[in-house]
């Protein structure tokens, strides 16, 4: 199977958050929406985002920026949702292989097996997974974009494409395989940086083993409010690489010596069985 990808572009994007809507309605997430019909309510917090920030039930949210330069004050849109790392720091930090990298090369969850250990979240370099705890069951569960394939709701599987991109009114996502994508991306970066925009740059192309949800950014990373350089944390990589192998060699071994145990435990009993037959014959 391809690798595939998005390309967000937020030179063409007009911040309708069209996306958001439609995340929310495909991965039945639409509750939240505040309607007169469910009397959710919202209040303005002084931006045009809403809600605040990602939640268990908002897997995508356009985020806008006021940002001073060159004496004049630009108006930014970015998007804000899962980037699907190719080294990605909630798959390492699994401990039990909840979340994990799809044939495709997006990353994939089962709420089901998910534990709600909370781990995931604190190993992601973007602040992405959300959890909450169900305060009847106290069972926690983990949620984020799934990229369209949650179980019975997926997109990807019926060859669609995301429910955000199918809805962007002005082509400011694409998506497609990962490989024409880098080179689209590329193109665009290259022209922008003809205009002017010497600071133009293909976010995701190479971060973290290359992302699958790329940005063509016209200014600095850090502007739209991206990581410079996203690292999984020192931990994470401990946990994944040192921690768990050793878990599973202890646990191992531990099988190993309970079988010698068993093994000699029943020589020995056989042994005394002969040993008793022959005193008695
Ligand atoms: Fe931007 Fe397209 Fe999302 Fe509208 S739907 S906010 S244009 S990315």
């Amino acid at each position: 199977m391809a690798e595939k990808a998005i390309l967000y572009d937020p030179t063409r994007c007009t911040a309708c958050r069209g996306c958001q809507i439609a995340c929310k309605q495909w991965n039945e997430n639409d509750e939240a929406i505040p309607t007169v019909e469910n009397g959710v309510q919202s209040s303005n917090w002084g931006s045009y985002e809403n809600p605040k920030d990602l939640s268990p039930s908002t897997w995508l949210k356009m985020e806008f920026r006021e940002v001073e330069a060159g004496g004049k004050v630009r108006w930014l849109f970015n998007r804000r949702s899962c980037m699907h790392c190719t080294d990605a720091g909630c798959v390492k930090a699994c401990p039990n292989g909840s979340v994990f990298h799809h044939p495709s090369g997006f990353v994939s969850y089962n709420k089901d097996t998910c534990t709600g250990c909370g781990y995931c979240v604190e190993a992601c370099p973007f602040d992405v997974p959300r959890y909450e705890r169900n305060i009847i069951t106290g069972i926690a569960k983990m949620d984020k974009c799934t990229f369209c394939t949650t179980a019975g709701l997926d997109r990807i599987a019926e060859n669609l494409e995301p429910a955000c991109v199918k809805t962007c009114p002005t082509n400011a996502l694409v998506y497609g395989d990962r490989d024409e994508l880098v080179a689209e991306g590329r193109k665009r970066v290259a022209s922008l940086q003809q205009k002017g925009w010497s600071n133009a740059y293909l976010y995701g192309d190479t971060e973290l083993g290359g992302l699958h949800v790329m940005y063509v950014l016209d200014d600095h990373p850090a502007i739209y409010g991206l990581p410079v350089d996203p690292q999984i944390g020192d931990i994470t990589i401990a946990w994944k690489d040192v921690v768990q192998p050793l878990g599973w060699a202890v646990g191992g071994l531990t099988l190993v010596g309970l079988g010698l145990n068993y093994l000699f435990a029943r020589s020995k009993a056989n042994a005394e069985k002969e040993n008793g037959n022959e005193a008695r014959s």
